[in-house]
């Protein structure tokens, strides 16, 4: 799916294999959702740039019903991350296991995925724990 709004460069990046974070190229203020003006500084001027896909979970929760998203298979567990990068933005994703116990806190990071959606291709990104072992909780 190719965006069309302030945020087609996000998609677009997805798409590609990438994570791309609007920052505002007047004052340097991340924005997410994206805007076409900043409300910081009101500059028109955004910039698109990498960020890597780490951070922590900011929260989540697992979902067991068949809401019609039947290719992310059930259960499935949402959760928004807040990035390291991008001013602590936060993105919502999936894990890519859903049987793995998850906490607000845990540190993941993520790999663009993508599957079909009403005949068009949806990209998002598919989160995984890092780090150690122990800091994991039920
Ligand atoms: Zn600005």
């Amino acid at each position: 799916m190719k965006g069309l709004g302030a945020d087609a460069e996000y998609w677009n990046a997805l798409a590609e294999g990438s994570l791309k974070m609007q920052q505002c190229s007047g004052c340097g203020a991340w924005h997410w959702p994206a805007v076409w003006r900043c409300g910081e500084c009101g500059s028109w001027e955004q910039g698109w740039h990498e960020v890597a896909p780490r951070g922590r979970i900011f929260t989540w929760t697992r979902t067991w019903h068949d809401f019609g998203w039947q290719a992310k298979g059930l259960p499935y567990v949402s959760v928004i991350v807040e990035l390291d990068g991008a001013g602590g933005k936060r993105l919502n994703g999936v894990m890519a296991d859903a049987g793995l116990p998850v906490r607000i806190g845990q540190r993941v990071t993520a790999e663009p995925w993508q599957f079909e959606w009403e005949g068009e291709a949806v990209h998002g990104l598919k989160w995984t724990p890092v780090g150690d072992e122990s800091e994991r909780e039920a």
